[in-house]
């Protein structure tokens, strides 16, 4: 089944309807064509985990609680987006760091598909596949058109789902809610090595992890 013909299906119109009604019910307004996009984006992202015909996914799989979950995360990550979006002040970094950004991005897009497994995970894990892709699309395009190595700028919703992004995947790991990769041995109240490194990274676009263990202030990336 190609894109376009699960696109301009009559279930793919109706879902989209009702998730565009229930978000504005939360006050979050969809523009043309979103509503559309993130039902279809959605059922893609379950038929490839899944290993399932798209049109499969929608038709049994697009029910109540799928719904529910996804008015969810598109509502409260659209607040977030929307309110930070408009506040966030562009940060200027080297190509360097731009490139550890990138890595540490990665890194927690690996982390969230493997959480995908598991459907209490699920909504939340999709919600930080999709940022964080969008995020490395952001930087990548901010690397290719810099003219200056030394001084990339990265502002906007790159930055705003980038920091979104680092930030869940430490508070993920760190209350365990997510399984980690590295070798270290996990403690409570304790940042393991990944959530070091992955705090820095945030610390290089002027995010800051919340919680108890934030590395001391020689282990910061430059201030926000
Ligand atoms: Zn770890």
């Amino acid at each position: 089944m190609s894109v376009a013909g699960i696109r301009n299906s009559a279930k793919v119109r109706e879902l989209a309807t009702e998730l565009r009604d229930r978000c504005a019910l939360a006050d979050v307004h969809l523009v043309a064509g979103e509503a559309e996009e993130i039902v279809v984006k959605h059922v893609q992202a379950i038929a490839a985990q899944l290993g399932l015909a798209e049109r499969t996914v929608l038709t049994r799989y697009m029910g109540e609680a799928a719904m529910d979950s996804l008015v969810t995360v598109v509502a409260s990550s659209n607040a977030v987006h929307v309110e930070a979006a408009s506040t966030a002040a562009p940060v200027v970094i080297g190509a360097a760091d731009v490139g550890a950004v990138v890595a540490a991005l990665g890194m927690s897009l690996k982390l969230a598909a493997q959480e995908l497994e598991h459907e209490v995970q699920f909504a939340d894990a999709l919600g930080v596949t999709t940022d964080a892709a969008d995020a490395i699309v952001g930087l990548g395009a901010a690397l290719r058109g810099a003219p200056d190595r030394d001084k990339i700028a990265i502002g906007g919703p790159s930055l705003v789902y980038a920091r979104k992004v680092l930030w869940l995947t430490i508070d993920h790991l760190r209350d365990r809610t997510w399984a980690c990769s590295c070798r270290d041995r996990h403690e409570v109240g304790k940042s393991c090595s990944l959530q070091k490194m992955l705090a820095r990274d945030l610390g290089l676009i002027g995010g800051w992890p919340s919680g108890p263990s934030e590395p001391a202030a020689g282990e910061r990336g430059p201030s926000a």
